[in-house]
Formats: C-alpha cells, structure tokens, sequence
C-alpha cells in the first residue's frame, strides 16, 4: 500500500515500517570499511567507499523529503563539487551566480576554469533575463546567501529547458520544506545539509537530489572515484537532524520573520532584506515559489563597529559563521570578502523562542 501521508510522517515512519521483530528502532550506525564479501561480488556491500548501510539509509530519508533520488556527500562544496566534474568539460560554458555562496565560485575559478570550462556570473536577480545559448550546466541559488534576492526557477528552468543547459540549483538557504526547485523545473538539487538538515552546527554533509537517472549516474561515479564518502557516524547525526527538521524550520522561520517585521522602519538599521517582508523587492517572486522564507535575515548597522558591537552585545546570537543551527548566529560578511557595506550583517535564526529573540534584537541595538 502506498503511504498517502507528508513526507516528514514517512521519514520518521521510513525504518520502524521495515524493521522485523528484535530490531533495533533506532538508526545503527554501521561502522566498517569492509563487509564479508567471499567469492564474487553479488551486488550487497562489500566496501565502504561504495556503499554503507546507514548512509543509504539517510540518503533514502531525504529522497523522501525531495522525492527524488539521493547521493549524501561530506559537505555541501563536495556535492557542488560532484556536479561540476561530472557534468563539465573543458571548452562548456557554464553560468554561476555573481551573488550566492562564494566557494561555488572559488572552485571554479581554482579548478574548473584552468581545465578550459567558460564560467560567466549572473546576479541572482538577473537570472531570469540571461542568454542560456550554448551553455551547458547553471547554478543558481535562491534565495541568494547572504544577499538574499531570488530568482523565478519556473522561468530560469523553462529558458534552461529549450537551450539544453543542466539547472542546478543551492537550495540551502531555504531548505527542501520551503521550496522545492525539482518540482519547479530544476534538473538537479544540491544542498549543504550542514545547516537545517543536520541543524546542529556539528556535522559537514551535503547532497545532490535528482529525477533523472542519467544526471545522476556521473555523480554517483565521481563520489565512488574521488573518494568523497560521508561517514556513517555524521551519516547517523544528519538522521538525527532530519527527525527533528520540520519542526526548527518552522520555528526558525518564525524567528526570522519576527526580526524582519520588528527591524522594518527601525532608523537604525538599513538594507533591511527578508523575502518574507511584504515590502522586500524579493518577495513577489518568493511568495510565489516558497513555502516560508528561511531562518536568514539581513541588514546593515552604520559602520562595521556598531555591527560587531550588536553582535557582542546580543545575548542570543552567538559571533559565528554559518546558519541552519538550533543557536541563533550574527557575523559581518564583509571578512569573507563578500560584496557587501562594511556594516552589513547575516542574522541566522535559532529555534529559541519568538518573543526572547525579538527582545534580545532590539535590547542589542541599543548602544550601551
Ligand atoms: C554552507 C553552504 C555551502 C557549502 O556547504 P559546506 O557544507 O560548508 O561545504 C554551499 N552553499 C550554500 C548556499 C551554503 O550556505
């Protein structure tokens, strides 16, 4: 029988449906490189490079949640990784966006381009508009981090359609229960389960998630080959993160809601970006494609020591990079180099509670 119930009840539900009696209900972790394998391979684990048990396992649960098939990779870049070398060669031409995750670009730059690959950036919000003749694969990423505009992947992916280009697209700042981009036309999903999936801010994963077998395949080849296996120890804390997902995504997108709507028409802040805020430029196009809006806010202070000054001050934010965490966390992007004002702040909602948080924000804006 076909379970008709959400993806998030048949995750949770994925293995106590299948186990038989004297099973453990819990995930185990399977730890071994090797597996009695005598005489010729049948085609069941024999080593850990090409396959675990626990890793299949979260790879199957967040197929559930992408409804797609899944390959579970050490961090997100090696997922983005993966993706490049299967499916560049040299002389493609490849577009990126001028405006999401750097190291997407920085592999490029170092690695891919030196090989002959042609790579332009495209600002995520000109995507939409931009000339797909003749190029192979595109990544975007929306919303954009930590800029946070957005693209239309309905219309990115029907122009990616007819010129025969891959659609690649980060979907980490949203999340699989926010927005869906292989529902909405993209080829390939690729996320680093580092933030909300695992959650926790104690693990590196990643994945990419596709329908078609024929994308895929190169991808799986690449990990076998290059050796880019997750071990089944942050396997089973990724598992651990995804039982609990629904549940911090909503509270952190509540968070973050609740500090864009407190900090719109604040004098003391500028810039303010949330595709939730009916007024953002974002948020026509967001409205449309997302299910909620992300746990990150941005926005910038007058100068980069009353930036650093909020975060110090703030009681609930810890001065740490990264997001998707159950702790909140602030950083000025402009130490990464990010193309941003000096004053500018990423502000990635935790799961305390809404009003705490909102209180804490404004208290920290105060200059003491
Ligand atoms: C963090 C992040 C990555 C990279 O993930 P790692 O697990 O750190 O390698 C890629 N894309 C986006 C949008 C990210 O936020």
């Amino acid at each position: 029988m076909t379970n008709p119930y959400s993806p998030i009840s048949r995750l949770l539900h994925h293995r106590t449906q299948r186990i038989s009696k004297g099973e453990p209900a819990a995930l185990p972790i399977i730890a071994s490189s090797t597996f009695h394998q005598p005489g010729d391979p049948d085609g069941t684990h024999f080593y850990g490079r090409n396959g675990n048990p626990t890793v299949e396992e979260v790879e199957e649960e967040i197929g559930i949640i992408e409804d797609a098939d899944v390959v579970l990779f050490p961090s997100g870049m090696s997922a983005i990784a993966s993706v490049f070398y299967a499916h560049l060669r040299p002389g493609d031409r490849m577009l990126v966006h001028s405006d999401g995750y750097y190291n997407a670009r920085a592999l490029l730059a170092a690695q891919l381009e030196p090989m002959g690959v042609h790579v332009q950036a495209v600002a995520t919000a000109d995507f939409a508009a931009a000339d797909f003749t003749g190029v192979k694969l595109a990544l975007i990423e929306t919303p954009s981090n930590p800029g946070l505009d957005v693209c239309d992947i309905a219309a990115v992916a029907a122009k990616a359609k007819s010129a025969g280009t891959i659609l690649v697209a980060d979907n980490t700042t949203a999340s699989p229960l926010c927005q869906r981009p292989l529902d909405l036309g993209a080829d390939i999903s690729v996320m680093a389960d580092t933030k909300a999936m695992a959650g926790h801010s104690d693990i590196l994963a990643g994945h990419v998630a596709s329908r078609n077998g024929a994308l895929m395949a190169p991808v799986r080849t690449w990990r076998r080959l290059a050796g880019a296996v997750v071990s089944p120890f942050d396997a089973y804390l990724l598992h651990r993160g995804l039982e609990t997902l629904e549940l911090r995504v909503a509270r952190a997108n509540a968070n973050a809601m609740a500090i864009a709507t407190a900090l719109s028409g604040d004098p003391r802040v500028s810039g303010l970006r949330y595709p939730g805020l009916a007024g953002d430029p974002a948020h026509a196009v967001a409205r449309r494609q997302m299910k909620g809006y992300g746990p990150i806010v941005s926005f910038c202070l007058e100068s980069r020591e009353a930036a650093e000054g909020f975060i110090e001050r703030h009681p609930l934010a810890a001065a740490a990079t990264s997001f998707g965490g159950v702790h909140s966390s602030a950083e000025c992007r402009i130490r990464w180099g990010d193309r941003v004002p000096a004053g500018f702040i990423r502000f990635a909602c935790g799961v305390e509670p809404v009003a705490d948080l909102v209180a804490a924000t404004l208290a920290a804006l105060d200059k003491p």
